[in-house]
């Protein structure tokens, strides 16, 4: 079985203006598969790992041969990320999140604004490449965290909400160094219906 890109939810120029059709096209054609060709090729001497589901390999890497643990812990990541990167982002986002996912928000967190604080503070502190997330962690309880490269909190035991990709290809083009303004763009696409699936699932 070889990994392949999952059907775009929507046209690459559906996020305008706040994302760009050019940035999500080589996001999705370019980086995005080769996290996939990578995964695959690294897998091809495995099939016995290979027919593992991903997300069991990256919440227990070490059942990874370590031959290829690395580049499954960062391809595999790639690919695991990305996936799910095109569903929390959509052209028709409610702006606040709505449900038990925004009455629980409030609870950990204070208030929805503080929320947004803490990831975006996430965000910003990641030195390089990584992500921003809020996850259930593995006590149960919503947090907000970030990775480095494209390590997933699935490999921390928690599972991820909502996913906010820093790395540079994800916003030079069109906002160049100006990371801040992207994560404040970005606020305004995020698909707070697929958090909720995400979250009676987590749970
Ligand atoms: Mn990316």
């Amino acid at each position: 079985m070889k990994y392949t890109l999952p059907p775009m939810p929507y046209a690459f120029d559906a996020l305008e203006p706040y994302i760009d059709a050019r940035t999500m096209e080589l996001h999705y054609t370019k980086h995005h598969q080769t996290y996939i060709d990578n995964l695959n090729a690294a897998l091809q001497d495995y099939p016995e790992v290979a027919a593992i589901p991903l997300s069991e390999l990256l919440a227990d890497l070490q059942m990874v041969p370590e031959a290829i643990r690395t580049a499954v812990q960062n391809n595999g990541g790639g690919h695991e990320n990305h996936s799910q990167f095109w569903q929390w982002m959509t052209p028709t986002s409610s702006a606040m999140p709505k449900d038990q996912i925004a009455s629980d928000i409030i609870k950990v967190f204070g208030s929805f604004e503080q929320f947004k604080q803490q990831m975006n503070d996430a965000a910003k502190k990641r030195f390089g490449s990584g992500w921003a997330w809020l996850v259930v962690n593995a006590q149960g309880t919503l947090e907000v965290s970030s990775t480095a490269n494209q390590d997933t909190p699935l490999t921390a035991g928690a599972c991820p909400l909502l996913g906010l990709d820093v790395w540079e290809h994800a916003y030079y083009l069109k906002y160049q160094n100006r990371r801040v303004d992207y994560m404040s763009a970005w606020w305004s696409v995020v698909n707070w219906d697929y958090v909720h699936q995400l979250y009676k699932h987590c749970k």
